[in-house]
Parts: structure tokens; sequence; C-alpha cells
């Protein structure tokens, strides 16, 4: 880990901790564009590979600017340890592999990321994985679903799109109490509103394409816990299997951490103030919103996070073709599945990210055909209101 002051506050790690300046004296981070590095001898070498002695070796497991960033989101997490991955799925295929094996079960909330259900599904259940899922917002029925295989509680909180929340500190108590682990996706938060091993969770799990980028340019993930398990188990598959974050990635991410906490400020305070409006408005049925009071667990938001964060989702009356009037009468939100850029994102869940889901299953979830997400960027708030308002009023 880096040398850095433990009492600096998250937005001095942010912008300080990682970068190791060289001979050069450069002021801003470099990239390292090198996929291997020399030795000074046969003996170095030989020390380097059998581990003996720190350094880089090959940018499958070891470049510099790759580590700058792992370091800083280290930092800003807590965590004594960060691996970076090519992806937010590198990171969780990343983290099961590290972690799991043949014959354990795998807790997880029903409310994830579409991708990881398929992942845990259809891919890491032919390594003999079983993966069961639970409401987020449910500790009891978390605890009646743990089976003694049970190794791994998995959440993401708040949930996409509904803004459930899953009470970290809760589920951290329970999974310590039958010998698992509870690993948390924070891509919606980030370590800006909410740093779930401060909580007591064991693993952080980030999709770095969302807001530690926050301009939508890359594509990229880490792993973030303690040194045993994420230094060396996690750290140990990427090493071999090669899921690896590029140097050119890590930096763009390395200098998008350098503004996250103003960013998600930023997101959060747009969100709250487009999320009143839209529930004073009589075309809207319901919003989903943690900083809204009407929030079933706004008082556990105000608890767990800083700030609500930047995605509201709602159900507007009469159901798909009123979204879709809705959405199609936007001419300046982008209609993509995509969050956590400075453009705002406009997305019908029940035909895109929930698509694959039957009529009874998007019932269950609660994913209605009137329901539309927003993901606010950060355009003047009044023209993101405007360009809703006109197929809102039109309904
Ligand atoms: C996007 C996303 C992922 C996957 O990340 P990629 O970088 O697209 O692989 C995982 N979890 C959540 C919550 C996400 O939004």
């Amino acid at each position: 880990m880096s040398e850095f002051d433990p009492d600096w506050e998250l937005a001095t790690r942010a912008i300080r901790v990682g970068h190791h300046r060289t001979a050069e004296m450069e002021h801003s981070e470099p990239i390292f564009a090198t996929s291997s590095f020399v030795f000074g001898s046969a003996a170095e070498a030989a020390a380097r590979f059998a581990g003996d002695e720190p350094g880089n070796i090959y940018a499958r497991f070891t470049n510099p600017t790759v580590r700058a960033f792992e370091e800083r989101l280290a930092a800003m997490e807590g965590g004594e340890a960060c691996v970076a991955t090519a992806s937010g799925m590198s990171a969780i295929l990343s983290t099961c592999m590290g972690l799991l094996q043949q014959g354990d079960h795998l807790l997880s909330s029903r409310s994830i990321f579409g991708s990881t259900t398929v992942l845990f599904d259809k891919y890491l259940s032919r390594f003999g994985i079983e993966t069961s899922y639970v409401d987020l917002a449910d500790v009891s029925a978390w605890e009646a679903a743990i089976r003694p295989e049970t190794r791994m509680l998995f959440v993401e909180t708040p949930s996409n799109p509904l803004t459930a929340l899953g009470d970290i500190r809760a589920l951290a108590e329970l999974a310590h109490a039958h010998d698992c682990l509870l690993v948390v996706d924070n891509c919606f938060c980030t370590p800006a509103l909410q740093r779930p091993l401060e909580l007591g969770a064991d693993i952080v799990i980030h999709s770095a394409t969302k807001y530690l980028d926050g301009q939508g340019r890359a594509l990229g993930g880490a792993v973030v816990g303690d040194a045993q398990r994420v230094g060396e188990e996690v750290f140990g598959v990427l090493r071999t299997a090669g899921p690896t974050m590029s140097p050119f990635n890590a930096w763009i991410f390395l200098k998008g951490l350098e503004t996250l906490a103003l960013r998600m400020r930023a997101h959060s305070a747009a969100a709250q103030q487009l999320a009143e409006w839209l529930e004073s408005h009589p075309a809207i049925e319901r919003v989903y919103y943690p900083g809204l009071a009407s929030h079933p667990q706004h008082d556990l938001a105000k608890r767990q996070q800083k700030a609500p964060g930047g995605i509201v989702a709602f159900d507007v009356r009469g159901g798909r073709e009123a979204a879709w009037q809705v959405i199609d009468a936007t001419r300046m939100l982008s209609i993509t599945a995509n969050l956590g850029d400075t453009k705002t994102t406009i997305t019908h869940p029940a035909s895109t990210t929930h698509g694959r889901l039957n009529e009874e299953q998007r019932q269950a979830a609660g994913i209605g055909q009137g329901l539309i997400r927003v993901a606010v960027g950060l355009e003047a708030i009044e023209d993101i209101q405007k360009d809703l308002q006109r197929g809102l009023d039109a309904l």
C-alpha cells in the first residue's frame, strides 16, 4: 500500500493516494503503456518471479498505472487491498473464482444486475456452485435461506431500478454469524456515498464503468477487501486468468476518482430535485428514490448513505404505452441502459434490462410496464426536467 496520512479525508485520498512520482518529477499521473518490465540481472528476475522481492514483472498482474488506481480506490473504500479488473463483471467472476469452490452455496439478493444473475445461474452452476435468491430488504428472509454450505452473501444496494436498500450492517452480522462473507456491489453509491467495509462487509465490488469513470468512456471493475482474500486469493485469479484492467483505462478511472465526491454530490442533489418534482406530477403514480420521505427505507438510507444517489425510478399512469411515449418525447436525454455518466439516461426496464424476465417474474420483482428509470446526469436540472415534462404533460 502507498504511504498516506490515515487522517486524510476521502476527497484528499481521491487526489493524493497512489501516485509514486518517478525520477521525471511529473505532476500528473503517467500512463505506463508497457506490457513487461526489465530486470537488472538474472538473479533479480528470479527473485521477482519467486515473489521474494517486490516489483513489476508483467502487466497482466503488475503495472504502475493500474496499481495507482488500486491503491487510490482501496484508500477510498477503507480496504487493505484492491484488484482492478477489465470490467465489473470480471470483478464479480474473479471474486467468485477466488473465494468459492465446488459445493458452496451463494445467497444473493434477487435485485441485482442482470448479467450477474446469468453469471451465477448459467456459469457458476456448471462448476458446482449453487445460487439462490432472496428479497434484498428482508433480513429474516436472508437468515431463513442460509444453509450449512452457504459461503457468500451478495448484495447491491440501492437496487436497480427500484432503489430498495439492503441493511449492510445487519447483513454483515448475519453473514459472520454463519461463517459467510458479505460481498457488496457498491456501483450505485461509490465510496463517496457509502463505505460497506466500515459497515462490516468483507468485499466491495465495483463496475468502474459507471460513476468511477463518470463520463462513459471506458470499461473496468475492481474488488476491494482484506490483504488475504483480495490481495492473495482474488489477485491470484487475475494473475493466472488475466481479466486485467488496461493501463489506459486505469488512468481514466484514476482521474475520474479525483472528482468522484463532487460529482456524486451533484448527481444526488439533481436527482433529489427531480424526484420531488416527479412526485408532484399528476401523470405519475409513484416515485422510487431513497431521498424521498415516501421511500419505505428513507431512514436506513440516511443512516447508511451520505446522499441518496443519482438514480430515480417512477411509474407513469397508462403502462407501457405511456412510458414509451414519455421516453420518445425526450430530445436531450439519452435512451440507453447505461448509468453513472454526466449525460442523463432514460430506460424502460421492463423491455430492456429486465426484458428477459417473464411477466410473472417481472411482477414479482415490481418492475411494472409503466416504470421508467432515469440516471440523472450533470446537465442543468431545469433542462432535464423540461425534457421529461414534454412527454408527461402530454399524457
Ligand atoms: C454495470 C454493472 C455491473 C457490470 O459492470 P461492467 O463494467 O458492465 O461489466 C455490475 N454491477 C452493477 C450494479 C452494474 O450497474
